[in-house]
């Protein structure tokens, strides 16, 4: 094994590549035996003390005697709305509270894409286990402590704000700017202030589209890594592929569900999917997204993930439906690292079926990105009812440069590839940077559009 395995191509530090060699290149059999252990204590905690989950847990008819890890399929899923509902019930931290509210000692709200926004209440203990996960995670991209890193996540109230924690854990230099203030952003990056950023995969690629514009030599800038999470473009190669050659930059990609822990899997400078980083904290399985079947994690393998918090304290989760489609990549990595790696095919809700064949709009975004320059990276699919299966041809936004506002050949190729590369027809729409729409943030791949 070579000294680089795990390290990003100019970084010659003496450290260790990986944060907790004992646990993150354990056996799976170690990894299982520390994950059944967890859950025994975890079991018992949420018995003595959640009240929805007893109740839950009454009417799926689960008896009294302990579920296993190896039986935990036995257990009912939890849903999103079910965590809002117990929220609902008895504010504000909810049926779900297993701790004294005295002991919450610091709360985030979701970003509430679906409605109202939830609160996460943590403990103590659940700070540290989510920096630890965390910790692991950003490490894995190629973070160390010799990193200086550029993030745009406010302290609160979303959970990106827990990563302030994970960069002092590190030992990183940080460079703390206020989400949105892209000016700040570039003055930082080319004063060098940083060599790392840490940003959505729409705001990096807003970033290289515009410094390709305005910058001479953007590749320039003493930028050397670029680490994208909240959406699933980082892992797209067309989209990737350009944010690394406009900058000069390596892209590697991190995940994380807010209810469960907002870094959980990070992707390493092998940039061959992000690596399961929660281990004897989060439990993890693979399900059939319509059979709802659970599934062997291994090479190829598509379906939805599920967790359970094996640690947690203030709010435990048992099997909760993540809702992110994913392609396990591998099992095995030459970093060394034994988790699995998996990569975002996209969400549930966002997938539709055309004659049959399920499609997710990510597909879509990786044909539209190659159409670059005259295409800014960025397009969505209108959806006009919540049907799941649409009659082709369907309507594609695809966003533009001024120069391409109306240019009807540009929309006929795009069309042509989608249906040669995706099987299906669609009518695109081409529309100017301005009205599609902010690109700081996430970028949503589908619209609804309700029917005339
Ligand atoms: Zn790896």
């Amino acid at each position: 094994m070579s000294t680089t395995a795990g390290r990003l191509r100019h970084d010659h530090c003496e450290r260790d590549w990986i944060w907790e060699r004992e646990i993150e290149a354990a056996t799976w059999e170690e990894t299982r035996r520390l994950g059944a252990g967890a859950w025994e204590r975890q079991f018992r905690r949420i018995r003595e003390s959640s009240g929805f989950y007893a109740r839950k847990w009454r009417e799926a008819g689960v008896g009294n005697s302990f579920v296993s890890l190896a039986d935990l399929s036995q257990l009912p899923f939890t849903t999103k709305d079910e965590l809002r509902q117990a929220l609902e019930e008895s504010p504000p931290f909810g049926s779900n509270l297993c701790v004294a509210p005295e002991q919450v000692k610091r709360v985030y709200q979701t970003s509430g894409t679906t409605g109202a926004p939830s609160v996460l209440a943590l403990t103590r203990g659940d700070m540290e286990s989510w920096t630890v996960m965390g910790t692991r995670t950003y490490y894995a991209t190629g973070i160390h402590e010799h990193s200086s890193v550029l993030t745009t996540f406010g302290a609160g109230p979303f959970v990106a704000g827990h990563t302030h924690f994970v960069l002092l854990r590190i030992g990183t230099r940080s460079v703390p700017v206020a989400p949105g203030d892209t000016e700040r952003v570039v003055f930082g990056l080319k004063a060098g202030l940083a060599d790392t950023l840490l940003s959505t995969a729409s705001f990096a690629q807003y970033l290289a589209n515009r410094l390709e514009k305005s910058d001479p030599e953007p590749s320039a800038i003493p930028l050397t890594h670029v680490v994208t999470g909240g959406e699933p473009g980082g892992g797209i190669p067309a989209i990737r592929d350009h944010i690394q050659r406009v900058l000069g930059v390596t892209v590697t990609e991190v995940m994380g569900i807010g209810d469960v822990a907002p870094s959980l899997f990070g992707e390493c400078p092998h940039q061959q999917g992000m690596h399961f980083c929660g281990a004897g904290h989060v439990w993890v399985e693979l399900i059939d997204p319509d059979s709802h079947e659970p599934m062997e994690i291994e090479t190829g393998a598509v379906g939805e993930l599920v967790y359970t918090a094996l640690t947690r304290e203030a709010m435990p989760i048992v099997r909760f439906r993540g809702s992110d489609i994913v392609r396990i990549e591998g099992t095995s990595c030459e970093c060394g690292r034994t988790s699995f790696r998996q990569r975002v095919m996209g969400r549930r809700d966002d997938m539709f079926i055309v004659r049959g064949v399920n499609v997710y709009p990510a597909a879509i975004l990786s044909v539209v990105s190659e159409f670059r320059p005259r295409v800014t990276g960025r397009a969505r699919v209108v959806r006009s009812s919540d049907a799941t299966s649409i009659e082709p041809p369907i309507p594609v936004e695809v966003e533009v440069t001024e120069r391409h506002e109306s240019d009807p050949a540009l929309a006929a190729d795009i069309e042509n590839a989608i249906h040669s590369r995706l099987m299906f027809r669609s009518r695109v729409t081409l529309v100017p940077e301005a009205d599609f729409g902010e690109a700081g943030y996430k970028t949503s791949l589908s619209r609804k559009q309700p029917s005339p």
